[in-house]
């Protein structure tokens, strides 16, 4: 895996100042994404050990709330495979933080069920996350108020609620949101 971008400081992207790990690699090439030298797999610079633990290293600072995961897509299949391994040692260093993820697929209709998301590593990705930013980018339905989101079909999901219950729960975080 590839990633383009680390941000180490991040309040943009989920709850709180966060760690952010931009991956490299998407398949779904929405018009006007806003990242699309991301598309390319080989785009950035490889996802070593040494960059894994600069990842977890800067979590552990007590300023910071969590890890947000976004891409590209992190839910590539070949991405997945790596970043199982550093969402295991994320929540066993730092049980604390939350994790939030970006994914152009969605939720209930391409992550929970066959599709070319699906792999041996997928069910353990989700148990692993506390909050997923699901569905790809629609030009037509942007909106510029939305928080952590770029447009009206995204979806700001509660996933250990999603995952217990096995329904879709909106994360109610944004309940007061007005657009
Ligand atoms: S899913 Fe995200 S990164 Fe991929 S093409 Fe769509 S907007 Fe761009």
């Amino acid at each position: 895996m590839n990633y383009a971008t680390i941000k180490p400081l991040d309040v943009a992207n989920g709850e709180g100042i966060r760690v952010s790990l931009f991956v490299s690699g998407c398949t779904h090439h929405c018009p006007e994404c806003f990242n699309s030298e991301a598309w390319d797999f080989n785009y950035g610079e490889p996802y070593t050990e040494e960059v894994e633990e600069k990842i977890l290293a800067l979590l552990g600072k007590p300023v910071i709330q969590g890890l947000s995961l976004l891409g590209g897509e992190p839910f590539e299949p070949c991405n997945q495979r790596v970043l199982v391994g550093l969402l295991r040692k994320a929540k066993e260093r730092y049980p604390e933080k939350t994790v939030w993820c970006y994914s152009g697929y969605v939720y209930d209709k391409e992550l929970k069920v066959p599709s070319r998301a699906r792999c041996e590593v997928t069910d353990e990705m989700l148990s692993m996350i506390d909050i997923l930013v699901d569905g790809r980018f629609e030009k037509d339905k942007k909106n510029l108020n939305l928080r952590f989101r770029g447009s009206t079909n995204q979806r700001v999901l509660d996933l250990k609620e999603c995952e217990r219950t096995g329904t879709v729960v909106l994360w109610q975080g944004l309940a007061t949101e007005k657009l």
